[in-house]
């Protein structure tokens, strides 16, 4: 059989595209996309003609069956989304489950992805973190879905539109509270990127004066809840302060 080479592909800066991506895209028989029209314009601008076949939420169960036949025929194909990485909060996941159920080769491609990209400049530990992809659009299960994660330690990830990133970080407040840290990145690779941080109301606050900012694509990333031990010596802390008060 065929290989699928799983290609990450840039979030806003063409120049991301890797060279074993373009290369792999040039010499493969075929690219599943999430939107052929929307990747058109892309193989275009990097100078490459393909044959592009849809693979979207819709279809993706009765595609993948014909892209393993394809593939079980030794023919090589690719797989992209409509930017970064295939398969987070994209396509692809049944169709490279069920190749490796087959016994089909899949071989990952790195590049951009907006959560990666997000956290290693936004200045929030990443030695362990936590990706949540979109929080619901309902306000009662998005705020369900957070108070479940209030006491969670690691660096918290989530992606959000721009006409619900309000919203969001009103249902954030009630959940976190309004001091906690916060960074958004906006615009990742792009002309207006840019990194807001700080407590959660101040961070809310600029978004509230700076309507014009309420744009573009964002990743949300929230300080995790201090660690038990960080809490309990600090209140062990507290605690002996108060007995040198009593002493002296
Ligand atoms: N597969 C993509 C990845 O690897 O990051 C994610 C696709 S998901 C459908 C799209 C969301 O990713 C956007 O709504 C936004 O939250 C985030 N995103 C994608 N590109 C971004 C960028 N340039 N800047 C900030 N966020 C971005």
């Amino acid at each position: 059989p065929g290989t699928l080479y799983v290609v990450a592909t840039p979030i806003g800066n063409l120049a991301d595209i890797t060279r074993r991506a373009v290369e792999t895209l040039e010499k493969v028989d075929w690219v599943a996309a999430e939107d052929t029209r929307h990747s058109k314009p892309l193989l275009h601008a990097l100078g490459i003609n393909q044959t592009l076949i849809s693979l979207h939420e819709h279809n993706e169960l009765q595609r993948s069956e014909q892209l393993l036949a394809k593939l079980k025929n030794g023919e090589n194909g690719a797989l992209i989304s409509d930017a970064g990485t295939p398969l987070i909060n994209d396509p692809g996941y049944h169709l490279v489950k069920l190749l490796r159920d087959e016994g089909v080769n899949v071989v990952p491609l790195p590049g951009p992805s907006a959560v990666i990209t997000a956290l290693s400049a936004a200045g929030l530990p990443t030695d362990r973190f936590t990706y949540e992809g979109f929080l619901p659009a309902k306000a009662n299960k998005r705020l369900a879905i957070l108070e479940g994660l209030a006491t969670e330690v690691r660096t918290l990830v989530f992606y959000e539109s721009p006409h619900r990133l309000m919203e969001c970080l009103q249902s954030m407040q009630t959940a976190f509270g309004e001091e906690r840290e916060i960074v958004v990145a906006r615009e990742l690779t792009k002309k207006f990127e840019q990194f807001v941080s700080g407590k959660l109301h101040d961070v809310y606050g600029y978004f509230i004066e700076n309507s014009d900012k309420v744009r573009g694509e964002f990743v949300l990333m929230l300080k995790g809840a201090p660690e038990k031990s960080e809490e309990a010596g600090e209140a062990a802390l507290i605690e002996q302060d108060k007995m040198i008060q009593v002493m002296l």
